[in-house]
């Protein structure tokens, strides 16, 4: 893929390691491939975060995740399945394009659409309800949403 830079490789490093979904290994392993650059360059990464600590976005605590899983219905935000098993909560902007994970940019999505959704970004289903706090972030996701399209 274009524009692997050093910057949206360590976005990624943190991404995964705020996730805590896959192991150390597992990190070093997808993102060497993914980045065409060594696993020591993606060690060298992990400990720059984890000798700072991931202060600025704590993602999906749990109590967010599950205000996010309620708020959703269980329901994929992109394609309207329910699902309580496989579902996750995603970043509708992604976290290394500065997407915070407050409730106005966390959705709950199916597996099959996270993963084919990438670092795209889609307009969830209930979007009015997702942003009616936050009418700039709505208008950001819009204004992103579209340059995805075109592309
Ligand atoms: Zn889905």
């Amino acid at each position: 893929m274009a524009h692997k830079n050093i910057f949206e490789r360590q976005a990624m490093v943190k991404l995964l390691l705020e996730e805590g979904e896959l192991t150390e290994s597992e990190i070093k392993k997808q993102l060497s491939e993914e980045f065409n650059c060594s696993k020591s360059a993606i060690h060298a990464d992990i400990i720059y975060f984890r000798t700072r600590g991931l202060t600025e976005t704590i993602f999906q605590n749990k109590s967010m995740r599950k205000f996010i899983c309620e708020r959703d219905c269980y329901t994929c935000q992109y394609c309207g399945i329910t699902t309580n098993i496989n579902g996750i909560v995603e970043h509708i902007i992604p976290a290394y394009e500065r997407g915070v994970a407050k409730p106005y940019n966390l959705v709950y999505a199916c597996q099959k659409c996270n993963t084919l959704k990438r670092r795209q970004v889609w307009i969830p289903i209930n979007f009015e309800i997702i942003t009616k706090d936050n009418p700039e972030w709505k208008e950001k996701v819009l204004l992103r949403a579209v340059k995805d399209f075109r592309k």
